[in-house]
């Protein structure tokens, strides 16, 4: 009668073999969904994107161009890049073509123009001293939703410092003032920066260097008429020159089984990968002033490290190639900021060359 008291023993644990398999795959499937939802961090939307060029032109007009991620991110909260007022800017003081009303502004460009101006002057008044003051920045984006009397008033009843309890008060005084239902968005100014602190941290304070030792940009970061948008950026030093680690680093993938010197446009290799036609690569996982990006090098001719291995700044990786989906030696650097598997596009997209380049001491 062993046999019976088997079955008897499989009957009854059954269910509890069971429960724990559902168990274990609910647990794996909300640890799925944390990580999907952890880190991701809150970009800008393609359309706003489209209007970088334009603003880094304009906000160089006005001794802005420190500030273009700010500028989009105003943008992006004001209107998400639609319509001919993409800055909702009308009715700034610096309006002078179209009526101060709402939406007013007929001509995306030169709303842009007022937009920068009324920031530059928010920027100002609130004594803003860096791209990263973070207390003076909000107390300006405060001022570019409700209009000049905030920083005053924001002086004499809350010592000058932005908190959401002060916008608030704010907001319902002036809408008793005026009559009206709601004035202004309170929680505007920590919307804006749930933006800008995506990219905000990027200095270009020479914490990173280049990969490459001599090099020549073979195609830069951003729109580009190829491809639309060019999500990183290209610099070639001459087949197989060594790639540099420009931080301490873990290696966080790698893949080496494509021809070194085989690509060619449509060429997949390594297929079956997130990074489809990045040839032979190296992505770097760099921990930087409490972020974490990933940094991937393509189109490599040879990989010189391992999965798993911490690496000092300044350590050989590989050499230049021609691997992969690439008409031509030279290195494709991607920065994601947050996210490991997000090549082409714009999550926590980095622009590497404001990363990687020493800032101009013009200042
Ligand atoms: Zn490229």
């Amino acid at each position: 009668m062993k046999w019976m008291r088997r079955i008897m023993l499989l009957i009854v644990l059954m269910p509890i073999l069971l429960i724990m398999i559902l168990v274990l795959i609910l647990a794996r499937d909300s640890l799925d969904m944390n990580n999907s939802t952890i880190d991701k961090p809150a970009t800008i939307s393609p359309l706003v994107e489209s209007y970088r060029e334009t603003v880094q032109e304009i906000a160089k007009e006005n001794g802005m161009e420190d500030y273009v991620d700010l500028i989009l991110s105003v943008m992006q909260v004001e209107s998400a890049g639609t319509g001919n007022d993409p800055m909702q800017a009308s009715e700034s003081q610096y309006n002078e073509k179209f009526p101060r009303e709402p939406n007013a502004i007929m001509d995306p460009i030169y709303s842009i123009e007022v937009g920068i101006k009324d920031l530059k002057n928010c920027l100002k008044q609130a004594g803003v001293k860096a791209i990263d003051d973070f207390e003076n920045i909000k107390v300006a984006l405060g001022s570019y939703n409700f209009g000049n009397g905030f920083i005053e008033w924001l002086r004499k009843n809350y010592d000058g410092k932005w908190s959401l309890e002060a916008a608030t008060v704010f907001s319902s005084m002036m809408a008793e003032k005026m009559g009206w239902t709601a004035y202004g968005d309170p929680p505007y100014a920590n919307k804006v920066l749930n933006y800008y602190s995506q990219y905000s941290f990027i200095c270009g304070d020479g914490d990173f260097i280049m990969p490459l030792k001599d090099y020549v940009v073979t195609s830069a970061f951003g729109p580009r008429d190829l491809d639309g948008f060019h999500y990183g950026l290209d610099i070639a030093g001459g087949y197989g020159s060594y790639i540099y680690a420009p931080a301490d680093a873990k290696v966080h993938k790698v893949s080496r089984n494509c021809m070194p010197d085989g690509g060619f446009y449509g060429n997949y290799c390594p297929l079956h990968d997130f990074a489809s036609g990045a040839g032979n690569y190296v992505q770097l996982e760099v921990k930087y002033k409490d972020k974490i990006l990933y940094m991937i090098f393509m189109h490599m001719s040879d990989v010189f490290v391992e999965e798993g291995q911490e690496i000092k700044k300044g350590r050989a990786i590989g050499a230049q190639g021609q691997s992969g989906n690439s008409t031509g030696s030279h290195l494709h650097i991607e920065i994601h900021q947050g996210c490991d598997s997000c090549l082409s596009t714009q999550t926590g997209l980095i622009d590497p060359s404001k990363l990687l380049q020493k800032k101009e001491q013009s200042k």
